[in-house]
């Protein structure tokens, strides 16, 4: 399949997608060059007044039918995932299609509530009236992930299109067909002419994109890439969100109900072959109930049915997506191996099959200073340590530069609340893994080195993508001027210390 580009771009070269279960090229898009890179950020600046003027029943409109293409392409938009990503089709329908309809429908219906502006009541100018305006930034670039190929970029172009912005957006070159798809969605649904725009090509097209003048980055992406654009970023001061990389730690205490825990670990940590950023990529457990927890974590990656060659339905585990991630994990494994781990079932690269497959791996006795236990993997292994204390158990998923999310199992809410608050983590999920995600209201982002600002949260994921305007005016007649403009004079002085003393002084209000 050769996809067409909404952007002509001057091609100097073709990128291959490659289906990562078999090898095999399944399509070609043109490679933006850096000319190219310029044209679409004009275009989207010279179209995006208008979109952004268009009355908002209409860009819903738009957006409705938007939602509607997707439900009516759901098994050709699967099978697409399917073959260029190599989740089995499942996933792709509940970690990709369900969530990025329902992100937009979400959006959809609440969107005239959230564009409205905000009064702020002024406890210090009662006479004045203040009003926050939220306008669109302008040109938005979203630079995006190979991992979850349709979710992702579509959620970030789709909230930064309703915010009223144009995007130019880039998808990874991993899964150029997933991108040019998401732009075809939207052409189909009537979105105007140039409001959303491709470009495809690796890091050096995204490079150019952040340097091509545009109004906000949206980058999700791996935590060295973000430090790469935040340098480049800085000469121009563009605003950068970052969805980066995680190390997310599961907790289980001793009164969790294990069968959950376990099923949690591992579809935390094997769904979509361990290439989510929110994976479960390290697991303490409390020493008391290692050994039946283990047990059942080592005897439910059993059953995972691994693909032969592309997914079907009835396979819970595909590929990774190319030899490079492939050899981050046969590193991590052999140094945790060499360091004292006991491989209990996995860790190695499974027979007989092309592509780039890795066993589900689970390990034990894993040193906590190895790069498996502090390094994102971003693959198929769960290493296992245990702990000893609810105290010890908080330092050891702390331990760790990345802050996106941690789990937390036990079948005492207060317990695992008073655990969940002391984690350094930007969501903290209960007895669940990953999928608050899929919850647009709540807040999704990181902390330390896993990202900078939030996205969903309702409201405020809109307004990542909208500039706060700010707007002040008197209520009634002013004065002919305020009493601290000048001419200043001695008395003036005295007037304001005897005003600053009833306010706030010993006895005030
Ligand atoms: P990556 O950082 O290698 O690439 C991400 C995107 O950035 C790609 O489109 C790539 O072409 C582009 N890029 C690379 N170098 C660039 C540069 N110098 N300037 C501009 N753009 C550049 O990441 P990846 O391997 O595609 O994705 C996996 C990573 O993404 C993991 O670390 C994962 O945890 C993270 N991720 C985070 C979230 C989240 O929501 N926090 C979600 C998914 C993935």
């Amino acid at each position: 399949m050769t996809a067409e580009p909404q952007v002509q771009p001057a091609a100097s070269d073709v990128l291959e997608s490659v289906n990562p279960a078999t090898g095999e090229v399944i399509g070609t898009v043109p490679i933006t060059d850096e000319a190219g890179v310029r044209t679409a950020v004009a275009r989207a600046r010279t179209a995006q007044p208008g979109w952004a003027a268009m009355p908002l029943p209409e860009r819903q409109r738009i957006m409705r039918r938007l939602v509607r293409q997707i439900v009516d392409q759901l098994d050709t938009l699967a099978a697409l995932i399917t073959r260029e990503n190599g989740r089995p089709p499942l996933e792709a329908l509940t970690s990709e299609l369900l969530p990025a309809a329902d992100l937009a429908m979400y959006y959809i219906r609440h969107a005239r509530k959230m564009a409205r502006d905000e009064r702020l009541p002024l406890h210090l100018f009662p006479q004045r009236r203040s009003i926050v305006h939220y306008a669109p930034i302008g040109v938005v670039a979203v630079i995006a992930p190979w991992n979850y190929p349709f979710l992702l970029p579509f959620s970030e172009v789709f909230t930064a299109l309703m915010a009223g912005n144009a995007v130019v957006f880039k998808p990874s070159e991993l899964t150029p067909l997933c991108g040019q798809v998401i732009g075809d969605l939207f052409k189909a649904a009537g979105l105007p002419i140039d409001v959303l725009q491709i470009v495809q090509g690796d890091g050096r097209v995204g490079a150019s994109l952040v340097q091509a003048g545009v109004g906000k980055v949206s980058f999700t992406g791996s935590t060295g890439t973000a430090k790469k654009i935040l340098k480049l970023a800085a000469e121009t001061l563009t605003p950068v969100l970052c969805e980066l990389g995680g190390k997310d730690p599961m907790i289980v205490l001793d009164d969790a109900n294990l069968d959950r825990a376990a099923d949690a670990a591992v579809w935390g940590g094997f769904m979509n072959a361990g290439q989510t950023c929110a994976a479960v990529e390290r697991i303490y457990v409390d020493k008391r109930v290692a050994q039946p927890f283990i047990a059942k974590v080592v005897e439910r990656t059993k059953q995972l049915r691994i693909a032969q060659g592309v997914a079907g339905h009835e396979d819970d585990f595909g590929p990774m997506i190319n030899e490079r991630q492939r050899a981050i994990v046969d590193r991590h494994v052999a140094d945790a191996r060499e360091h004292g781990a006991h491989i209990l079932t996995g860790g190695k690269r499974p027979d007989g099959r092309g592509g780039f497959f890795y066993e589900p791996t689970v390990l034990t006795d894993v040193p906590q200073d190895r790069p498996i236990m502090q390094e994102e993997t971003f693959g198929p292994v769960l290493p296992i340590s245990t702990f000893a204390t609810d105290e010890e158990a908080v330092t050891l998923a702390n331990d760790s530069v990345f802050g996106l999310s941690a789990y937390v199992f036990s079948e005492n809410r207060q317990r695992a609340m008073h655990l969940a608050r002391q984690l350094e983590a930007g969501s903290v999920l209960i007895n669940n893994v990953i999928d608050s995600y899929g919850a647009p209201e709540t807040p999704w982002g990181g902390v330390k080195q896993s990202g900078i600002g939030r996205i969903h949260w309702g409201v405020n994921g809109l307004r990542e993508y909208m500039e706060p305007h700010h707007i002040m005016t008197e209520r009634i007649r002013p004065l002919r001027k305020e009493m601290w403009w000048f001419p200043y004079s001695a008395r003036g002085y005295r007037r304001f210390g005897a005003l600053v003393r009833f306010l706030f002084g010993r006895g005030g209000r």
